[in-house]
């Protein structure tokens, strides 16, 4: 049998690491790894494990050695981490909604399609080099190490995925704490994702996690000094916590994104995609349309036009009934969701009050003031406000309010250069959409990669695997290896 010389250097590195016990022509033709092959780790199960401080060790031991891998060898386990959630996409996005009880199982086979084949994995970390008069330097991206990354309930197994691609693309290993009400799905997907890598030749356990996640955890993760990155996807609460911890943190927060309609906008195309936007896994994507500014010469015809695409109308008293339903006096006088409601059917909501909408129907949607509830806050259901404004400038002084300064997302439909540039410069959001659904912006009907964790707060935006890299320089002095 012919092996090359990368397959042996891959079998003696698994070999001396003790984590692969297969005669080398077994490994080497990818024979099933039998279950006392695995490193022998108490209550460890393909990465979950019982202790937080095991799964940070036994993700440092990977690492040493995943650091060493060579880009070719990585793309190989990139590979199989795809080929694995392709086959695994529709039993997880089933499990998601049996689990989480929120959102829509075919809008959730879409974005774990968008995040498999989307993530981009080592290709994206190209080397920098300037050569001149006094040498020649290379700027690289490195591994931080073991990053511990926390995931959200809205998009659970797409998470993982997308994390795990980004980060040990650049040679690190993670560390997650799941969301608590999605930890099964979350361990299956983990466990499986491990297996697949295995089999594609990397060290077990690149990543791991606790098989009961706890805020606790999250404590000992911050306080592990194994840990080098905190990574956090999910509400305010959490990233402001990752925050104070003192160790490198990259944080994807909430959103509220406001999308604007003017009055030279394609009305037809607006109601269209905002309808599919809006309602795109009953809304509990960060960066779904959250509340639309419509200019007055043109909010008859948005209405029409989004009741024709299958939006339910609500009346005044139907509206203020879904407050009651849907929305709880938060803290400091704002409003929050009432988690039973949060990703729900319209169909399911509207008929809580009484209403019985086709069954068709993905959105309700009612005609508020601009400091309505269903405005201000960030409620994660198909419920739409549509606030009729006097002009663009007033649009956009609303837009701004519901935003929150939170810089996520926002999106306007306008045929207006200076609306579309104003508006982007002065909402200030990572992702910013123009004449499409705000989806596009994570390349699920736009250009673009994808990604699951938009890093508004700590600025690194549309993550991928550089985000999680270290920039390294090597300087080589006075020529050398210059040939000018
Ligand atoms: P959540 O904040 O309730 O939970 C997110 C994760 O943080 C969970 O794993 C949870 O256990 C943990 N957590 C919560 N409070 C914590 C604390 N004080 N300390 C440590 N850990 C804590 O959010 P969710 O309901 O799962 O997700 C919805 C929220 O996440 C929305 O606000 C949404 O906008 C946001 N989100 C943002 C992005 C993004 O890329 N920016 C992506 C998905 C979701």
């Amino acid at each position: 049998m012919d092996i090359s010389q990368q397959e042996i250097e891959q079998i003696v590195r698994r070999v001396l690491t003790g984590m692969d016990t297969r005669p080398p022509q077994q490994a080497a033709a990818g024979a099933p790894r039998k279950a006392q092959d695995a490193p022998a780790t108490a209550a460890c199960t393909d990465g979950v494990f019982d202790d937080v401080d095991a799964a940070v060790e036994a993700a440092w031991k990977a690492q040493q050695v995943w650091r060493g891998y060579k880009i070719a060898d990585r793309q190989i386990v990139i590979g199989a981490i795809r080929a694995c959630a392709r086959a695994h996409v529709e039993e997880w996005c089933r499990k998601i909604v049996e689990e989480t009880g929120m959102g829509r199982y075919e809008d959730k086979v879409e974005k774990h399609l968008a995040t498999i084949n989307l993530t981009p994995g080592p290709e994206c970390l190209t080397t920098e080099a300037k050569s001149g008069d006094a040498g020649l330097m290379l700027e690289e991206y490195a591994p931080f190490g073991v990053i511990a990354a926390i995931t959200p309930t809205t998009n659970p197994t797409e998470t993982i995925i997308n994390n795990t691609i980004s980060m040990i693309s650049g040679g690190n290993t993670v560390v997650f704490n799941v969301h608590p009400r999605a930890k099964r799905v979350s361990a299956e997907c983990l466990q499986a994702l491990n297996r697949a890598m295995v089999e594609a030749g990397a060290p077990a356990n690149l990543i791991t996690m606790t098989r009961e996640p706890t805020m606790d955890n999250v404590d000992r993760l911050a306080a592990n000094p194994k840990v080098r990155m905190m990574v956090g996807t999910g509400g305010m609460g959490m990233v402001n916590a990752l925050l104070r911890s003192g160790k490198k943190c990259i944080g994807a927060g909430a959103g509220n994104p406001p999308v604007i309609v003017d009055a030279t906008a394609d009305i037809e195309l607006a109601a269209k995609k905002i309808y599919e936007g809006a309602s795109f896994d009953n809304n509990i994507l960060c960066f779904a349309e959250k509340e639309a500014f419509v200019e007055a010469p043109v909010y008859d015809a948005f209405l029409h036009c989004i009741r024709r695409e299958g939006a339910y109308l609500l009346n005044a008293q139907q509206t203020e009934q879904l407050v009651k339903l849907c929305l709880r006096q938060g803290k400091n006088g704002g409003w929050d969701a009432n988690k039973d409601w949060v990703g729900q059917d319209a169909c399911r909501i509207l008929s809580a009050i009484g209403v019985n909408a086709p069954a068709d129907c993905r959105l309700a949607v009612c005609e508020v003031n601009a400091s309505h509830p269903f405005v201000l806050a960030e409620q994660m259901m198909p419920i739409l406000p549509i606030v009729k404004v006097g002009s663009f400038e007033e649009a956009v002084e609303d837009a701004l309010v519901a935003e929150h300064g939170n810089r996520h997302t926002s999106s306007i439909f306008s045929r207006d250069v200076k609306h579309m540039t104003e508006f982007g410069r002065v909402i200030e959001t990572t992702i910013f959409v123009k004449n499409s659904a705000t989806k596009a912006g994570v390349g699920i009907g736009g250009e673009g990669h994808c990604t699951m964790t938009i890093a508004g707060p700590t600025g690194e935006g549309i993550t991928c695997a550089r985000s999680f890299c270290r920039r390294r320089r090597c300087m080589l002095a006075d020529g050398g290896l210059r040939i000018v």
